[in-house]
Parts: C-alpha cells; structure tokens; sequence
C-alpha cells in the first residue's frame, strides 16, 4: 500500500449494476447521462473530524454519516440518489480504519444503488467530503421557497435525538436508555423513499440538519411567509421524554431539541387537499409524521407551549463562524 492509487484502487473501487456511468474511476472526470425527461440534483457536505463527529466515532458510523448526510439533502429535494463523489483526506494509511470505512461504504452504495464514480485522496486532517447526485421527475422537485400561506407544516420522525446523543456522548452518560440518542447522532436516516413519492404531494421541503428553528427560518425566508408551530404536536422520542423526565425535572428543553441539529428529518408543507394522501403514503413507508403546525402570512416564526404562550429561541442553530 504505497500510493493513493493503491488505497483507491483497494478501497475506493465497487462494482455496481447502473447502466447510466459512462465514465468513473481513472480518467480526470467521470462521466454520466441524465435521461431527457429529469432534473438532475447536486449537493455537497463536508464532515470534519473533532467538527462534525467526535474523534473516537467507528470508521463505519462516519461512512455512513457523511453519505447519509448528501442523501438527506437530495431527498429534501425529492431526488432519487445516483452516483456520488468522495473527497477524502486521511493523516496516514490506517489500513484497519479503511477497511472497515470501505465495508460501509459499499453496504449503503448498494442499499440505494448509487455508483461511486470518483473522488480525490489526500493526506491531512481527517476529512470527508461527499458530493451526492440524484434525479427527479421534470417540475417536480420541492424547493423551500414554495410554503404558501394555509400549507400545513409536517416532519418525519421524531427531533432533537441526536442533539441528545451527542450531549450524552459529551458528558460521557452511561445510561443505556439514551443509546437511541446516540444511534441516531451516528447513523441518520435520509427519507430517500419517502421523499421520492412525496413530490406528487408537497412543492416545499428541508431537510432538518440544523435544528427546526433554523430550517423553518429558510423556508419563511425563501417563501416570504411566516409560520406557527405547536410545540405540544413536535414529536419528541420517548428516550427523550426519559432524558428529561431524569435529568431536567421533566421539563422538555425545547432549545435543546429544536437549535442543535444533526436530526436529518423533512419539514415539508402540504395544501389541506393533499394532508389525507400524504399521511397514507407515511404509512405505505412505516413512517412517523406529525403535523405541527401552519404556514402563515406575514414573516414572523412563532413556537407556541403548552400553555399557549411564545416560545422564545435566542440561538437559532449550528454556526461555524
Ligand atoms: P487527478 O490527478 O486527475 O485529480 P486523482 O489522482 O486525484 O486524479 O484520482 C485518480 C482517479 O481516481 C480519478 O478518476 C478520481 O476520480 C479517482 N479517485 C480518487 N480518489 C477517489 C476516492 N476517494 N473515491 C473514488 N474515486 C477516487
Ligand atoms: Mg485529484
């Protein structure tokens, strides 16, 4: 193993059964052909160590994460994944690390069908960065500045686990009923399915990766409007519940669980024609959704409590400067 060329070539190569590569791995740029009749739909995420996942995180989770992460944006859009680009950056040739970051990466390229069709290898900090393409039906992906005024404002799963999860792992909890929390720090789960079927009804979507009040800030923003939201129909896990109920006088810290991020949940708007269609497809896909609140005009977003007050967040999400 003395060349980047040998660590692509060992760890970095998969055979795949798409039709649509014309051109991956050896030549300076890969190749593919977009059908006539879809969109196609780009995006990139870097995952930095010590930034993005704590140092000691398995080889296996920050595969699985940052390729997650690249899903959860293209399924926001309503994109089906296609082929994907890893930029990777590694202090030294760690050969059991690779091994096992390989053996990931190729469990979920094939679980999806994605083909991997080129990168770039350095040495450095570690670092990945992940560039995910997909393809959508013509006119039909979901765009965050397309909320209008009466929409209805769902998301998927529950929020705030991973918030948690990361706060456990921090504070180095030991508590085995908050492992869901950490599960879902490590390993997200991109509606790809879901989102795919859910262009027929919703023209609006994000996907929750900096915390709720940030993200519905984009779509307000983007959709020059305005939103409620009814804290009490969040969804809130119940190893969350616990987490509260044991540390925090079972008072929900709703800061926590809506600013922090890393949820990779949809917060996505449906006109009140289509709210039937779209719970019957949550439930074809097994999945949890919960109404929670309304699009609004004008452009403020208000959290209301349990007791019908505001809630107010002074920090509204991750930063990095
Ligand atoms: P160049 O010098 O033209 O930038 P590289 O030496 O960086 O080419 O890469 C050689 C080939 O290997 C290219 O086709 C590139 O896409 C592919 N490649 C490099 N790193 C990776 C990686 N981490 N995963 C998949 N393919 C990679
Ligand atoms: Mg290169």
């Amino acid at each position: 193993m003395n060349s980047e060329f040998d660590i692509i070539k060992k760890y970095f190569t998969f055979a795949d059964e798409r039709t649509d590569v014309l051109i991956a791995g050896g030549d300076d740029c890969a190749s593919v052909s977009v059908p006539k009749n879809k969109q196609l739909l780009i995006t990139t995420d870097t995952l930095i160590s010590d930034v993005h996942f704590p140092e000691e995180t398995s080889p296996e989770d920050i595969a699985y994460k940052a390729i997650m992460v690249n899903l959860s944006d293209l399924a926001a859009m309503g994109a089906t994944p296609a082929w994907l680009m890893l930029a990777i950056s590694l202090p030294q040739v760690d050969e059991a690390w690779l091994q096992k970051f390989s053996a990931s990466l190729s469990e979920i390229l094939k679980r999806f069908n994605i083909s991997l069709i080129g990168g770039d290898t350095t040495k450095g900090h570690l670092s990945i960065t992940v560039q995910a393409m997909g393809l959508c039906d013509e006119n039909k992906i979901m765009r965050r500045d397309q909320a209008k005024t009466g929409d209805k404002v769902y998301v998927t799963g529950n929020l705030g686990d991973a918030a948690l999860g990361l706060h456990a792992l921090l504070n180095k909890f030991d508590d085995e009923q908050l492992q869901p929390c950490i599960t879902k720090l490590n390993r997200p789960e991109a509606r790809v399915k879901f989102a795919e079927e859910l262009v027929s009804y919703s023209d609006c979507a994000i996907d929750v990766s900096d915390g709720l009040v940030a993200d519905l800030g984009h779509i307000t923003k983007a959709s020059h409007c305005g939103v409620k939201v009814f804290l009490s129909q969040v969804p809130v896990s119940s190893a969350a519940r616990y987490y509260f109920e044991k540390h925090h006088a079972s008072v929900i810290d709703w800061s926590m669980l809506l600013t922090r991020g890393d949820d990779y949940e949809l917060c996505f708007t449906v006109s009140e024609n289509n709210e039937l269609a779209v719970n019957d497809l949550a439930c074809q896909h097994d999945l949890k959704i919960s109404c929670i609140g309304e699009i609004t005009d004008g452009s403020e977003l208000k959290f209301f409590n349990e007791q019908g007050g505001l809630e107010n967040f002074s920090n509204t999400g991750f930063k990095h400067f």
